[in-house]
C-alpha cells in the first residue's frame, strides 16, 4: 500500500523536453493511466519512476520518501514492458523466481511465492514450460506475475497489451483490473489507447508534448475535457470554429448561446459529442430555435447504433459526426434537422463552458 508523488518532474534530451514539469499524486491503491499520443513523453515519465532514466528536474516520492536518486533495484517498484521480456532460456518458473532469488529467499519460500503468482494470473500448471511454448497473452501474464511476486509498492506497466490482438487485449485488461483491485496495489499504466484508459483507470492523466493537460476520472474527462487536445484525443468530438457576434456564437450559420460575456469577434471552438444531437425529421415541429438542416452523407452500421456523417447545407465545413440509434429511419441522401442538446464552448486560455438545451419536438426520435 503506497502513494506515489510526482513533483514537477522533467526530463530533457538536449532541446527535447520529453517530460516538462509533471505533477500528480497517485493515492493508495489507485489505478492511474497516463494516456497520450506517441512521443508525448509517457514512457519517459514511467521510466523515471522506475529509475531507468535520471530526471532533469523535480522529485519522485513514494510514501513521502524521495526516490529520485535511487537506483531501480532499490526502489519499491516493478515494471511490465510492452514486449514480453521473459528470458527465453529459462522456464516460466525460473523467470518468475529470478527476482526472488536475488532477494535471497529460501527455496521453499520461492516455490510458494512463484506458485501463488502463477495462480494469480491463472497460469497454474505452466511452470516448466519455456516462453516460446506460450502464447503472447500467456507470456504477458507471466511478465505480470514476475512483477507482482516482488510485492512492489508501485506497479508500473508500459503498454503491456499493445502487441496482442484486440480480443485478448480486452480479456487481459479485465484480468489486470481484477488482480489490481484484489491486491490493492497502486498502479501506473501507460497507454496511447483511449478505450484502454477509459475502461481501466480510476483517473486518467492526459499527456501532450511533455505536459499533463488534465487528470480526472474517466467519466469527467469524457464529459468535460478541459482542453481542445483532450476533447479531440478522447472519444469522438465535433470541433467547430465559430465567432462571437452579439453575445452568441455563429456556428455554421446558426446562433448558439455561449452564456458568458464573451467579447464581440472572439474566436471560439464549439465541441459537440456525436451522441449529443437531437435528430429531427425534416418538417417536424420543434421547440429548437437553433438547428441545422443537413444531408446524410454516409451511414456506418456499428451493430447497436449507427455512425452518421451529415453535411450541414449552408457550410463548406467537414461533415458532422452524429450517432443515431437504430429506431430512427435514415438513408444516405436524406435531409434532416439536427440540434445540439449539449455542447462545450472553448475559448483561448479559459476552461470550457458547458451548455445544455432542452428541446421538445413532435415526432422527435432521439439518440
Ligand atoms: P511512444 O508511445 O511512441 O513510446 P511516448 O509517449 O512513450 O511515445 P517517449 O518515448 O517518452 O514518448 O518519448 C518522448 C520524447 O522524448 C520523444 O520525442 C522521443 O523522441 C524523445 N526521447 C525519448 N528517449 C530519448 C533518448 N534516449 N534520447 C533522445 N530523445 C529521446
Amino acid at each position: 500500500m503506497a502513494t506515489l508523488t510526482l513533483d514537477n518532474l522533467s526530463k530533457h534530451f538536449g532541446t527535447v523536453r520529453a517530460v516538462d514539469g509533471i505533477s500528480f499524486e497517485a493515492k493508495d491503491g489507485e489505478f492511474i493511466c497516463i494516456l497520450g499520443p506517441s512521443g508525448c513523453g509517457k514512457s519517459t515519465a514511467l521510466r523515471m519512476i522506475a529509475g531507468f532514466e535520471e530526471p532533469t528536474g523535480g522529485d519522485i516520492r513514494i510514501d513521502g520518501e524521495s526516490m529520485t536518486h535511487r537506483p531501480p533495484n532499490r526502489r519499491p517498484t516493478a515494471m511490465v514492458f510492452q514486449k514480453y521480456t521473459l528470458w527465453p532460456h529459462m522456464t516460466v518458473f525460473d523467470n518468475i523466481a529470478f527476482g526472488l532469488k536475488l532477494r535471497g529467499l529460501s527455496r521453499n519460500e520461492i516455490k510458494e511465492t512463484v506458485l501463488n503468482g502463477m495462480d494469480l494470473v491463472s497460469l497454474a500448471g505452466y511452470e516448466s514450460r519455456f516462453p516460446s511454448q506460450l502464447s503472447g497473452g500467456q507470456q504477458q501474464r507471466i511478465a505480470l506475475a514476475r512483477a507482482l511476486v516482488l510485492e512492489p509498492k508501485i506497479l508500473l506497466l508500459d503498454e503491456p497489451f499493445s502487441s496482442l490482438d484486440a480480443l485478448l487485449r480486452v480479456r487481459l485488461r479485465e484480468e489486470l483490473r481484477r488482480i489490481q483491485r484484489r491486491l490493492g496495489i497502486t498502479t501506473i499504466f501507460v497507454t496511447h489507447d483511449q478505450e484502454e484508459a477509459l475502461s481501466l483507470a480510476d483517473r486518467i492523466a492526459v499527456m501532450n508534448i511533455g505536459k499533463i493537460e488534465q487528470i480526472d476520472e474517466p467519466s469527467t474527462i469524457y464529459a468535460y475535457p478541459k482542453t481542445l487536445f483532450a476533447a479531440d484525443f478522447i472519444g469522438a468530438m465535433n470541433l467547430i470554429q465559430a465567432t462571437v457576434i452579439n453575445g452568441e456564437a455563429d456556428v455554421l450559420g446558426i446562433n448558439l448561446s455561449v452564456e458568458d460575456e464573451m467579447p464581440e469577434g472572439e474566436k471560439v471552438q464549439i465541441g459537440i459529442r456525436p451522441e449529443d444531437f437531437a435528430i429531427v425529421p425534416a418538417g417536424a415541429a420543434t421547440s429548437a430555435t437553433a438547428l441545422w438542416t443537413a444531408q446524410v452523407d454516409q451511414i456506418m452500421d456499428m451493430g447497436h447504433y449507427r455512425k452518421v456523417l451529415v453535411q450541414v447545407s449552408t457550410a463548406k465545413a467537414e461533415p458532422l459526426k452524429v450517432y443515431a440509434n437504430k429506431t430512427i429511419q435514415l438513408s444516405e441522401g436524406d435531409t434532416l434537422q439536427i440540434a445540439p442538446l449539449r455542447y462545450l464552448v472553448y475559448s483561448e486560455g479559459q476552461p470550457p463552458i458547458e451548455i445544455q438545451q432542452h428541446i421538445q419536438t413532435e415526432l422527435l426520435t432521439l439518440n
